[in-house]
């Protein structure tokens, strides 16, 4: 038994760390390191790829250290990574030619505007599974290409590379040698054709995207290349965008599997099998993790605006609770709420509503409304919220979910997944480990370096809570009734 490790490093928007995992999907240790975030204006948001990878290096070396493991016990490496976040660098020397521009950036709304009036909204749909976004890496690349003195003419001549930060990161550790990605990060790009499973040679044309640039792309568990650490040759086995990685950790590599992530907003993928379902309900198309030897599967995404950021505010603006974890005692100690309703559209609403313009309101409040009844509204909003999200899932895929799988802080309010498998009439299903989404990395590092099978997921990971549906249907119904006539006052069309 020597090779017993497996490590995922995990590199998101706001930090960088590398978890080391042993054999029983337990964790040994953890580092982390806060990521600096550039706004040179207003709608941008740049990181500096260099210090990504350094402090992904620093991570690495940090937990391996710590752990007092001997890293010649490590079989292998997982990446899971922010998504669409876009890098280019130069083929010959390895140094960024622009800082990366990352998911949340605005500055390709004009990009996408014109790709809007070419007609090319449908195509995109079908191709991709995605709505024309400046989220999207696609026109980021365009972007770096059209703005960085001389790039266009590199770009062409096939000397520049391009990559999500996981084809960057993979890159650097190996040395130049590997040139890759995966399916899940592919199908964030806008330009990767996820029905043929190639990058899309329309689309490369519409943006001026010469085909040169593009990493090759791979199964997300399979060799991507290996890093060499004080003279030991230790394998890249897995790689998956966040999203996609939470599930896979979660298990939901059937059909009917949703997972629900409740961080700052929330982010939710059902699983819906190697059928590619078109949303009608303004949903995404994704790719799910894929495996050696087994057909890819596609997975319906949809995401809430303002999940925890709504327990933030409470907090924070209205000062009405001093932690968010105060909010499970407050909704326990008052009776069920009669017809309030919290919705927290700060950002607009989502989907399935999809209105830019509509603002956070508040409804069927009574002179006895006090501080308990917002705290309890603005909790069962994330509830709500998700509902709404499953129940376009449902209608879209012609499937009822069979689970919902849920991690994220504010899964952590025992009260917030009662309600929440109440409202879906729904097991909810909270597992004991928190890191889900480095997790779901190991797991494909581990899974092709023979540490674990697809069929040891389920006893690797260890459930926590099962939420059983216990509302009478009556309730259920004339609960999520009000809900529905709350959104219907919010929306402005
Ligand atoms: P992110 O990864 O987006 O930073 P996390 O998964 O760390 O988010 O979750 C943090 C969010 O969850 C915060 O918005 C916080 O308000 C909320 N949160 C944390 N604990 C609770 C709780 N017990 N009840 C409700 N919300 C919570």
């Amino acid at each position: 038994m020597n090779n017993k490790y497996v490590i995922a490093f995990d590199q998101g928007t706001t930090s960088t760390r590398t978890i080391v995992f042993d054999e029983k999907g337990t964790i040994v240790s953890i580092a982390q390191k806060e990521l600096k975030q550039y706004y040179p204006q207003s709608g941008w948001v740049e990181h500096d790829p260099l210090e990504i990878y350094k402090d992904q290096f620093d991570t690495f070396n940090q937990a391996v250290t710590e752990s007092g493991i001997n890293p010649e016990e490590i079989a292998s490496i997982g990446i899971t990574n922010q998504r669409e976040t876009t890098v280019v660098w130069d083929k010959e020397t390895g140094e960024p030619i622009h800082n990366a521009i990352v998911w949340l950036d605005k500055r390709t709304t004009g990009i996408c505007k014109d790709l809007e009036k070419k007609g090319l909204s449908n195509y995109i749909k079908k191709n991709t599974g995605l709505v024309i976004d400046s989220y999207f890496s696609g026109t980021k690349l365009k972007w770096i290409l059209g703005n960085v003195e001389g790039a266009q003419e590199k770009a062409e001549a096939g000397k520049l590379m391009f990559g999500t930060i996981d084809s960057w990161l993979i890159y650097k550790f190996t040395n130049g040698k590997k040139h890759v990605t995966d399916h899940t990060n592919a199908s964030r790009t806008m330009i990767y054709n996820i029905k043929k499973l190639d990058w899309d040679e329309r689309l490369l044309d519409e943006l001026n995207i010469p085909k040169s640039l593009l990493p090759k792309v791979q199964t997300s568990s399979s060799d991507f290349g290996t890093i060499d650490y004080k003279g030991i040759q230790i394998p890249i086995y897995g790689v998956a965008g966040d999203q996609q990685a939470s599930l896979f950790g979660q298990g939901g590599f059937e059909a009917g599997i949703a997972k629900s992530t409740y961080g700052t907003g929330c982010f939710i993928l059902l699983n819906t099998g190697g059928k590619q379902v078109k949303s009608k309900k303004g949903l995404l198309t994704t790719l799910t993790c894929s495996l050696d030897s087994e057909p890819v599967n596609y997975a319906l995404e949809g995401s809430v605006f303002a999940g925890g950021a709504s327990i933030q505010w409470l907090r924070d603006r209205m000062k009405i609770i001093k932690k968010a974890s105060d909010t499970e005692a407050i909704c326990t100690s008052i009776p069920p709420l009669k017809n309030i309703y919290v919705v927290p559209a700060f950002a607009g609403l989502g989907a399935p509503h999809w209105d830019g313009k509509a603002k956070g309101s508040i409804y069927g409040m009574t002179l006895d409304t006090g501080r308990e009844e917002l705290i309890k509204a603005t909790v069962e909003a994330l509830a709500y919220q998700t509902k709404d999200v499953i129940g376009a899932m449902e209608k879209d895929s012609k499937k009822k979910i069979v689970t919902l799988k849920v991690d994220g802080g504010a899964s952590a309010n025992n009260y917030l997944m009662q309600f929440q498998a109440d409202l879906l009439n729904v097991e909810v299903d909270r597992p004991k480990m928190i890191e889900v989404t480095a997790f779901g990395a190991a797991l494909l590092a581990g899974i092709k370096a023979g540490v674990w099978t697809k069929s040891d997921i389920a006893l690797i990971r260890e459930i926590d809570t099962i939420f059983s549906p216990k509302m009478e249907e009556k309730i259920r119904k004339r609960k999520y009734k009000g809900w529905k006539k709350a959104i219907k006052r919010t929306k402005r069309k």
